[in-house]
């Protein structure tokens, strides 16, 4: 592990403590029970007492709709088409992207895909020229990604993601349930192994994001994806540097620790 992922995964799990912290004592004690009372229960019957029962009508996905957005979304589906799916879309996404979300949203049926956009005032002010990751990748997925995030989650309480225990850095430690301030994220497939993801594509016979035969296992934004190199699956982001995650996953936002409740 490099010193950068070292760093952060350090920085999450302060994150991840502060976040704990700051959530009202009932709401966690509310998550450790679900936590317990779902530990056992495999992805289907897990998301089913997300979306259905403990977090009804309250609850998002957040997709990228990259390489490995199918099978999180296939298993989300098959509990409910309708639930809202949340796409940033930073404007920088490759054409093959947008074209793949598409194709999957009518494969899968969902009927609630939401694209977000940046606020168009800090655009205007801090990159007119889209050209801000040149030289401040942090800040440009903060006012692409992490605040329409923030804006696009009012009024839920929970949101579910695909992040994987198997891509390493920060993520290596992943849990099924934790609390962000006082909402509550839903990593159902924490655990899951690449074998896994490769099992889910054949057997539902899932559509693949065009970009996957040529090796990119990672995709975001077009200026900070390369192909992937190696067993590391997101070699590929924001290649030239220590970065490895946008932001929306590494602190609580300043709205969701001011304390809504689970
Ligand atoms: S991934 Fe790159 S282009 Fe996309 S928001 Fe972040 S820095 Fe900007």
């Amino acid at each position: 592990m490099s010193t950068n992922d070292q760093a952060l995964r350090l920085a999450d799990e302060i994150a991840r403590d502060q976040a704990a912290q700051e959530a009202p004592d009932s709401a966690r004690a509310r998550l450790e029970a679900l936590d317990r009372s779902t530990s056992r229960a495999n992805v289907q019957d897990f998301l089913h007492t997300m979306i259905v029962k403990e977090f009804a009508g309250r609850i998002a996905v957040v997709s990228s709709f990259g390489a490995e957005a199918a099978v999180l979304l296939h298993q989300v589906a098959k509990v409910d088409t309708a639930i809202p799916v949340i796409f940033l879309d930073t404007g920088m996404h490759f054409p093959q992207t947008l074209q793949y979300k598409e194709e999957l949203t009518r494969f899968l049926g969902l009927t609630d895909v939401r694209s977000i956009l940046p606020e168009a005032g800090s655009l205007a002010r801090e990159d007119s020229g889209n050209t801000l990751w040149q030289w401040d990748t942090d800040r440009c997925c903060h006012i692409r990604k992490v605040v329409p995030l923030d804006q696009a989650l009012k009024g839920f309480d929970a949101w579910i993601n695909g992040r994987k225990q198997m891509h390493g850095g920060a993520r290596a430690r992943l849990p099924r349930l934790e609390m962000n301030g006082a909402v509550v994220k839903v990593n159902p497939l924490a655990h899951w192994t690449r074998e896994d993801v490769e099992t889910a594509f054949k057997v539902h016979n899932l559509p693949r994001h065009p970009m996957v035969e040529q090796d990119y296992s990672s995709i975001g934004c077009w200026p900070c994806t390369a192909p992937s190199k190696g067993a590391d699956l997101r070699s590929g982001r924001w290649s030239n540097s220590d970065k490895t995650e946008c932001g929306i996953h590494m602190s609580p936002s300043p709205r969701v620790a001011a304390g809504r409740t689970a």
